[in-house]
């Protein structure tokens, strides 16, 4: 089970329309795949999120050469060394060690971590809202039309990049759009302060089927997420760039959110995201992953939720939702699941059960020119 050669796969795709969230504009999006192969000739995938050139030469130049020799079953201690370099490489790395030591069992990762409870998992479709055109708003509602009319039950939309006015505006016609049926999240990507976030509470009180109101204040401000969460009407959601467990727990123990959020990309390895789940589960709170990069990585998040014990018995549903990025995103489609009315059924092959797409490999493939 020793290491014997690691290809990495930077892949860039520039957006013919740039679009974007409380933070600004996307103008690409990219992907950083690693194939780890044994001497017996096992492999497995792993996949990164970071400036493509950092990771070049972080992995050509340090991440390599360390990895190269070692044991694939030693993962645990493999990813802590890694994590204290570049944690965002540590996570890529746990994903390829696990579907190794998978396959050299004969089993899938979901029975390697103690079996596939839920074999569907229910997915939200995620949107950027602006761009840059005058009439965002307008392709904003066609977009969410289209992809509730193509069988997404859950969306979730951005609001705090422009004045609340402009953004009450968008989401109320959004809703009187939509059919009362479907679920709605709005997400202010930490961009308000509490008075600005409180003003939307009128808003959330018009309507029933509001899935959360996610990120409206920065992370640290605990007291303030406890203050708005008595205030308001919907469940409070958060937590999408916390790495570590510890950083969960304040949340936790004082009750500033409802909905956890981690994301597997931001955090130090499947085996700490797991714990995450595990932990938001201990606690009592529910808890959403986010995943907006990478399909790999989403596809390892619907996995670790697939195998958590259903926050209650009492939802409609028996798993809470994983994020599932519907704009132009070529890589998306980078590790083929069949997704049909809002669910992901899950690939039950030994490791991960499904091979990468070469095609888009190889038409995005980064040439190792500027990019911003
Ligand atoms: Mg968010």
């Amino acid at each position: 089970m020793q290491i014997e050669r690691i290809e990495t796969y930077p892949l860039l795709y520039r957006l013919p329309e740039a679009y974007g969230d409380a933070n600004g504009y996307k103008r690409y999006r990219t992907s950083y795949l690693i194939r780890i192969i044994t001497r017996s000739g096992i492999e497995g995938w792993g996949e990164v999120i970071d400036w493509l050139p950092t990771l070049d030469k972080g992995f050509r130049e340090r991440i390599i050469p360390f990895l190269l020799g070692k044991l694939a079953t030693n993962r645990v201690a493999l990813v802590d060394v890694i994590s204290k370099w570049h944690q965002r490489s540590a996570a890529g790395i746990s994903m390829a060690l696990t579907e190794i030591v998978a396959k050299a069992a004969g089993m899938s990762v979901c029975q390697l971590w103690g079996g596939m409870i839920h074999p569907a998992i229910p997915v939200y479709a995620s949107f950027q809202s602006y761009t840059e055109r005058e009439d965002w708003m307008q392709q904003s509602i066609m977009n969410v039309t289209k992809q509730v009319e193509s069988g997404f039950t859950k969306v979730k939309v951005k609001i705090g990049g422009k004045a609340i006015r402009d953004d009450q505006k968008h989401i109320e016609a959004l809703m009187k759009t939509l059919p009362e049926e479907i679920q709605v999240a709005v997400d202010a990507n930490q961009s308000y302060d509490l008075a600005s976030a409180a003003k939307w509470n009128c808003l959330f009180s018009r309507y029933a089927n509001w899935m959360w109101l996610e990120e409206p204040m920065p992370m640290e401000r605990t007291e303030e997420y406890v203050k708005l969460r008595a205030a308001l009407s919907i469940p409070l959601a958060g937590g999408e760039n916390l790495v570590r467990c510890a950083q969960f727990l304040p949340l936790y123990k004082q009750g500033a959110i409802d909905i956890a959020q981690p994301d597997l990309l931001h955090t130090e390895g499947i085996e700490d995201f797991r714990t995450h789940l595990q932990i938001a589960r201990q606690f009592g709170f529910r808890v959403s992953p986010h995943s907006f990069d990478g399909g790999l990585a989403r596809l390892y998040t619907m996995f670790a939720q697939s195998c958590l014990l259903a926050w209650t018995k009492m939802d409609a549903e028996p798993i809470e939702p994983v994020e599932w990025d519907v704009m132009e995103n070529p890589f998306t489609y980078l590790f083929p699941v069949h997704l049909s009315n809002g669910k992901v059924k899950l690939p039950d092959g030994i490791g991960i059960g499904v091979e990468p797409n070469w095609e888009i490999i190889n038409a995005m493939r980064w040439d190792g020119s500027a990019y911003a």
